[in-house]
């Protein structure tokens, strides 16, 4: 390519950059510069990821990240992905985006609740919100607020970039018919999931993903869960043999999170700053639209091609575990100031939106299915 041609486009692609960036209104108020528009400071970023390089849903997302900043940017901000144990473990994310080490993350915030319990909120919660309501509780019912700050001593801005929707329960080497068969029950569940199936006399355990169809095929644990018929096909759960369980009450919309050090953030212009607050919006949605459209064709494809058996919880026993979450929660709040004030305005928009969701879009489903 000639260079006064790649000049030429390079400088159309930063002011394309910098009009998308500032065309629309952003949540955080994120103004546009005026004196760094197109061929202003460069700025390369690493983005160190708790995922398998390009794993499906989840990888791709973190690479779509990166794109959408690439392109919102005009190429002014370049961001490398990183998957998990490439640069730092896939459970280091967090501090090296504290640290610096990397300026930016992708991952989901459970992990993090070793460091910062109320983290745990963000992602989801047993037989709490789905993603479309959860989100109404980030952007636009307190939720982001609180988020940003339980990770400011950290160093750390939160972006919700990606949800899973709601997950599957799980493969169960037996049928589940009451509580008695929780007792004693070996299950890879992490998160709060795994702390109520505990406290339901269960034995969670975190098997890393890439080993969860041998710790599953030769017995060493009797259950498991991953995300759903789309990333359960992909590390071939089916073939392990056992029922296929729903709903996935234990991650019932999981929020996936950009991380960015405060740093790095405030010392980009105004206006990458919103490139990476409204890419991250994109694949916020971007990565939830995949997830529905894969999980669909790969439920199909287990129930079709690989015989899978579906088998619904009963209802007993998710009532009993829905009553041990909010136990369990208000019991890990007590005594946590911002745990405390995040579960309560958790709490008071889930009692919100519960009966506008139950005549809205419940209750059109409800309908759809007698036709
Ligand atoms: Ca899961």
């Amino acid at each position: 390519m000639d260079r006064r041609r790649f000049v030429t486009t390079a400088a159309l692609a930063g002011a394309a950059g910098t009009l998308a960036a500032c065309g629309g209104s952003s949540p955080s108020g994120a103004a546009c510069g005026d004196g760094a528009a197109a061929g202003g400071e460069r700025f390369e970023w690493k983005m160190v990821t708790a995922w398998p390089r390009d794993f499906p849903g989840l990888g791709t997302g973190a690479n779509r990240l990166a794109e959408y900043i690439g392109r919102l940017s005009g190429g002014r901000l370049k961001v490398k992905v990183y998957g998990g144990g490439e640069l730092v473990p896939p459970f280091e994310v967090f501090d090296a985006v504290s640290r610096g080490t990397a300026e930016m993350g992708h991952s989901t915030s459970y992990y993090w609740k070793g460091k910062v319990p109320a983290a745990q909120l963000f992602c989801s919660s047993p037989f709490g919100l789905t993603a479309q309501e959860i989100n109404g509780w980030l952007y636009y019912g307190g939720g982001l607020e609180l988020y940003r700050e339980v990770y400011a001593p950290f160093g750390i801005v939160p972006f919700p970039a990606g949800n899973s929707g709601t997950q599957m329960g799980g493969w169960f080497n037996k049928e589940i018919r009451s509580m008695a068969d929780i007792q004693g029950l070996k299950m890879r569940i992490p998160g709060l999931g795994g702390e109520i199936l505990q406290r339901a006399g269960g034995t969670p355990v975190t098997t890393p993903g890439a080993e969860v169809f041998t710790a599953l095929q030769t017995g060493v644990i009797d259950a498991a869960e991953w995300v759903g018929p789309w990333n359960d096909q992909a590390l071939g759960l089916y073939s392990a043999g056992g029922y296929y369980y729903y709903p996935g009450w234990q991650e019932t919309g999981s929020t996936i999170e950009a991380m960015v050090n405060r740093e790095a953030l405030d010392a980009l212009p105004e206006d990458l700053q919103a490139a990476v607050e409204i890419a991250a919006q994109a694949v916020n949605t971007d990565m939830l639209a995949e997830f529905t459209a894969n999980n669909a064709r790969a439920l199909k494809t287990l129930q079709e091609d690989h015989g899978v058996q579906l088998r619904a919880f009963p209802a007993d026993v998710m009532a009993r575990l829905q009553e041990i979450t909010w136990e369990h929660l208000e019991e890990e709040a007590a005594g946590d100031e911002l745990y405390a004030r995040a579960l309560a305005s958790y709490r008071a928009y889930y009692e919100s939106v519960v009966p506008w969701s139950r005549i809205s879009e419940q209750h059109l489903m409800n309908l759809r299915d007698r036709a």
